[in-house]
């Protein structure tokens, strides 16, 4: 019997933002589940984010399936336009679709081009990347503490090396006229606060309470908020926890314990830098 594919309402594309033009600053994201049961049942999408500044397109994390978010969410952006790729850890929801991307980008080995930025256990025999792929890349940047890295307009920084059980690292982005930080998995500690102060402050929020698996809680979540005072803040990365109280939810206590704006991010949703920043 031929199985007639249909997407489940949760993963209807949002239309962008505002009716922004196309060539907007934006960051899309193609997924925002996390944990194993989510992603195995595709509950919310693991498809990562996708930065888009200054005319450069940067693919953050794409967990399983994200090709495919790609091409459903962005159907504008042809993927062999990405110009890097970074994997914030080597974990699967995090990593799985790396290899198909980098030979998506050089066309095989046809082109030499693009960047991939990734932890030193990400590569090698125990790591996640191809090492054939590797020689097609224009660029491989090895991740580490205090490492800052331009990509067209955009400067990355990996402030602080993360407690989780691989080696992990968020970024702050700053861009013309914003800085954005994404604080992907870790356990808390005080030195997120500084670390990543920024305009917008994008968080993963995996499960309500604290968790044996080295990873923010919705408290520890409201201490970087209060601490960091971003215009506005996003959560995402949903274990079942999160999506049975409702991300929104949460997004809403967080609003009102802290007195910043929170969202909590949607599968295909497009938010403008501009509109980003119009919260604060
Ligand atoms: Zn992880």
């Amino acid at each position: 019997m031929t199985r007639v594919w249909r997407k489940a309402d949760h993963e209807a594309p949002v239309a962008r933002s505002g009716g922004a033009p196309d060539n907007a600053d934006r960051i899309v994201f193609l997924g925002t589940g996390g944990a194993r049961h989510v992603i195995a049942k595709q509950l919310r999408a693991t498809g990562g984010m996708l930065f888009r500044v200054a005319g450069s397109n940067v693919l953050v994390d794409p967990g399983p399936g994200s090709l495919l978010r790609l091409l459903t969410y962005v159907p504008e952006l042809a993927p062999e336009k990405i110009d890097a790729i970074i994997l914030t850890h080597k974990h699967i929801d995090h990593s799985a679709d790396v290899n198909v991307y980098l030979d998506i980008i050089t066309r095989g080995g046809l082109d030499r081009r693009g960047i991939l930025m990734a932890p030193q256990d990400a590569f090698g025999e125990n790591g996640v990347i191809y090492s054939y792929l590797l020689g097609f890349l224009e660029k491989t940047i090895v991740l580490k503490e205090d490492l800052v890295s331009k990509i067209g307009e955009m400067t990355f920084e990996f402030p602080v090396q993360h407690e989780h059980r691989v080696e992990t690292y968020g970024f702050r982005l700053s861009c013309a006229n914003c800085t954005v930080s994404y604080i992907t998995d870790t356990k808390f500690f005080g030195g997120l606060i500084p670390a990543y102060k920024a305009d917008i402050v994008i968080m993963n929020l995996i499960k309500l309470g604290p968790s044996e698996i080295d990873h923010l809680s919705v408290d520890d979540c409201a201490e970087i908020i209060t601490g960091m005072k971003p215009k506005v803040a996003i959560i995402t990365h949903f274990g079942m926890s999160m999506i049975r109280t409702g991300p929104w939810n949460v997004a809403r206590q967080l609003k009102e314990r802290t007195g910043v704006t929170v969202l909590a991010a949607e599968d295909g949703k497009s938010y403008t830098i501009e509109k980003l920043l119009s919260y604060g």
